[in-house]
């Protein structure tokens, strides 16, 4: 897998091709837009017949965002990121590992989930796992299918397990990896957790989630946190939850990816 930090080692700028004026010398934002958007076809055509440059990226360097592609194999994780509460060389290491640690282990997850499990490392379509390892992978699949489906994200409208596996098996990855490396540390684990949640902190209308749960691949922001949560362990351990909290969900319902 190539990984994929910060910037691009080598790149186009709008100002250094020439496609747009700097400002002060006439165009308008609508001028600029437009030359953007026909230089970017040009770059796109232009691929045609040419090989595969494996060291592109999707997303620019100020994107706060990050991804894996399963037809390079790589993850991207831009220099926006890496930032709080993601990442802060002056926060903690435990605030760190559930910002950009559970967002990097998100995104190796996805070379192992329902979609890039069918892709190998040169990114061609093949099955590359045993019949057995499949057949069982698929059952821990069913099973995130229904916990998820179950949560819901406003009063009456649950969550589609189906539309939304390949991004809960990530994010379970995620906080599994981050919650193993903290191992019993009950401090550092309530840390992490809590950064965890505070980084997909965010206000959404009744609207929009109505929508987001038919259309998006990723569930709910509350539910990303609440649902991962109540199936770590370590979680569990940091909080002390017992039966009858909020968050609590017996243990032969919670999900794994082993
Ligand atoms: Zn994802």
């Amino acid at each position: 897998m190539q990984l994929k930090i910060a910037y691009p080692d080598k790149y186009k700028t709008w100002v250094n091709e020439g496609v747009i004026k700097t400002s002060g010398k006439g165009s308008s934002f609508i001028d600029k837009i437009v030359a953007i958007n026909k230089w970017s076809a040009k770059l796109e055509t232009e691929k045609v017949n040419t090989p595969v440059d494996r060291s592109a990226w999707g997303i620019s360097p100020q994107t706060i965002n990050g991804y894996y592609d399963h037809l390079t194999n790589d993850i991207v994780i831009p220099a926006a990121m890496l930032q709080a509460p993601f990442y802060d060389e002056n926060q903690s290491y435990a605030k760190n590992l559930g910002g950009i640690g559970a967002v990097i282990g998100h995104e190796i997850t996805h070379a192992f989930d329902d979609n890039g499990s069918k892709y190998d490392e040169k990114g061609n379509l093949r099955q590359w796992w045993s019949d057995s390892d499949h057949n069982e992978f698929n059952k821990l699949s069913n099973k995130f299918i229904e916990y998820y489906g179950n949560f819901e994200a406003i009063p009456g409208h649950k969550v589609d397990g189906e539309l939304t596996l390949g991004e809960n098996i990530a994010d379970l990855g995620g906080i599994s990896v981050v919650s193993s490396i903290l191992s019993d540390d009950v401090n550092a684990l309530k840390e992490m957790y809590t950064n965890y949640a505070y980084s997909f902190a965010s206000i959404v209308s009744d609207d929009e989630i109505k929508d987001q749960i038919q259309h998006d691949e990723h569930s709910p922001n509350n539910v990303r946190i609440n649902a991962a949560l109540s199936s770590s362990e370590g979680f569990y351990k940091a909080f002390d939850v017992k039966e009858g909290d909020k968050m609590y969900v017996v243990p032969e319902k919670r999900i794994a990816l082993y």
